[in-house]
């Protein structure tokens, strides 16, 4: 086994569409201040997400019956690029154009895909992902939530934890046990399309160290939800949720989340004049660029693989976890270079409001969407060493 890192390019056709984007969102993002551009994919701001649906900017690649606009995913790959390195608010509707959606088209019975994903492009509605338990995250196969067969429908119990954006969705996507675990564990579990308004769902929004109410804990006490909730096979989940990953792992986020920070950074070093960076700082910066120019690279080629139809799961691991390290350096990086310290007050510089956010959150970079050591076992297992 080896990794399929083929050289890819972005066809040139797409350049029209980079244009398009970046004028938008000069325009949009004209008085957003560093600390907000700094949240990136955490981002959230309804009114923006409702612009980009009018665009046509959600569920781009998904079929026109369904609400979606059947472009390429090589234009998807510009747009979000272009807004992650903008710093644009997309944490609203990330969720659903990037994972819900596409899982939906895969699994989702007609009648789902129909009902939901054009309200979904036009703006309606949004999703959020529940597979995180209290006890389980990376050993996802030990998920205890329940769902019950009843004449109502399904029965949900249980309790979800780290659910990003829940507080604010209107569906999750979410992971339940329907029988006892078999022989494997992987068996019985089950994934639902849950309307979060029905009765015996609470939600309480968990704020973080950056005092940002980004994740939820999603709590399901006897919760009725209608038959025709159940995405997929029933018994079907993992190989459902394993399938859903790969779209999670190799994308632009993936090392993007820091760029409006290196943008402040240079910004910061160049404000008397190149000359006053110093050698130190213009070879840093054209470290991290060529590093940056890589996964950027890397990431082509996985999108290439993906709209192949091919599996790229090693290929997104280890993109994910380049990325990490990536990201999670350059707080410390930026730091070091200016020699201001990290500050949220507002009238801190910019470069510091945005270090300050960055440096409270990269550290869950290495968390969210898998950790570095299950990142490694993935890798490890897809080069036979393991
Ligand atoms: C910002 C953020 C957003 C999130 N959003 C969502 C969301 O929207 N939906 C959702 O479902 N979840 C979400 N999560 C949860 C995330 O998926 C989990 O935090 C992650 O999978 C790790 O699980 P855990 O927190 O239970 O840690 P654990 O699994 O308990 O891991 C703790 C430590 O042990 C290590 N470890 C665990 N097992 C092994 C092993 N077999 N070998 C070696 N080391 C191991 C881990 O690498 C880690 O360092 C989010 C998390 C963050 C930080």
């Amino acid at each position: 086994m080896h990794f399929r890192f083929d050289p890819a390019r972005l066809p040139a056709a797409t350049e029209a569409l980079r244009q398009e984007v970046r004028a938008f969102l000069s325009e949009e993002l004209r008085d957003t201040p560093a600390e907000v551009r700094a949240r990136t994919w955490m981002g959230v701001d309804r009114e923006f997400s409702q612009k980009v649906a009018a665009r046509g900017w959600l569920g781009m690649t998904w079929p026109k019956r369904y609400g979606g606009h059947e472009r390429t995913a090589f234009e998807r790959y510009v747009l979000i690029e272009e807004m992650l390195a903008a710093g644009a608010p997309v944490g609203l509707h990330w969720m659903g154009d990037r994972q819900s959606g596409p899982l939906l088209l895969r699994y989702g019975t007609e009648e789902q895909k129909s009902e939901l994903l054009p309200r979904f492009t036009r703006g309606e509605i949004f999703f959020c992902i529940g597979m995180s338990e209290p006890d389980t995250g990376s050993d996802l196969a030990s998920v205890r939530s329940r769902a019950t067969r009843i004449d109502a429908g399904w029965m949900l119990d249980g309790t979800k934890v780290w659910t990003s954006g829940a507080h604010l969705s209107d569906y999750m996507i979410g992971l339940f046990r329907t029988r006892p675990a078999g022989e494997s564990r992987h068996e019985g579990l089950s994934q639902f399309v849950v309307p979060l308004r029905a009765p015996g769902i609470s939600i309480r929004p968990i704020r973080d160290l950056s005092g940002i109410d980004h994740f939820c804990e999603v709590v399901f006490e006897e919760a009725i939800i209608p038959a025709g909730s159940l995405v997929g096979e029933e018994g079907a989940g993992w190989q459902q949720v394993m399938a859903e990953l790969a779209y999670e792992r190799s994308g632009p986020e993936r090392f993007l989340s820091c760029h409006p920070l290196l943008v402040e950074l240079i910004r910061e070093l160049g404000q008397d004049g190149e000359a006053s960076a110093g050698e130190r700082a213009r070879v840093e910066i054209g470290r991290r660029v060529a590093r940056l120019a890589t996964l950027r690279g890397m990431s082509i080629s996985v999108a290439a693989l993906l709209d192949r139809g091919e599996n790229p799961e090693l290929e997104a691991s280890v993109i994910k976890d380049l990325g990490a390290l990536f990201e999670q350096e350059l707080p410390d990086l930026a730091q070091e270079l200016v020699g201001l310290a990290p500050c949220s007050d507002p009238a801190a510089r910019p470069f510091q409001r945005a270090l300050a956010h960055l440096v409270q959150n990269a550290p869950s970079f290495s968390l969210r969407g898998g950790t570095r050591e299950i990142l490694r076992g993935i890798i490890a297992r897809g080069l036979g060493l393991r």
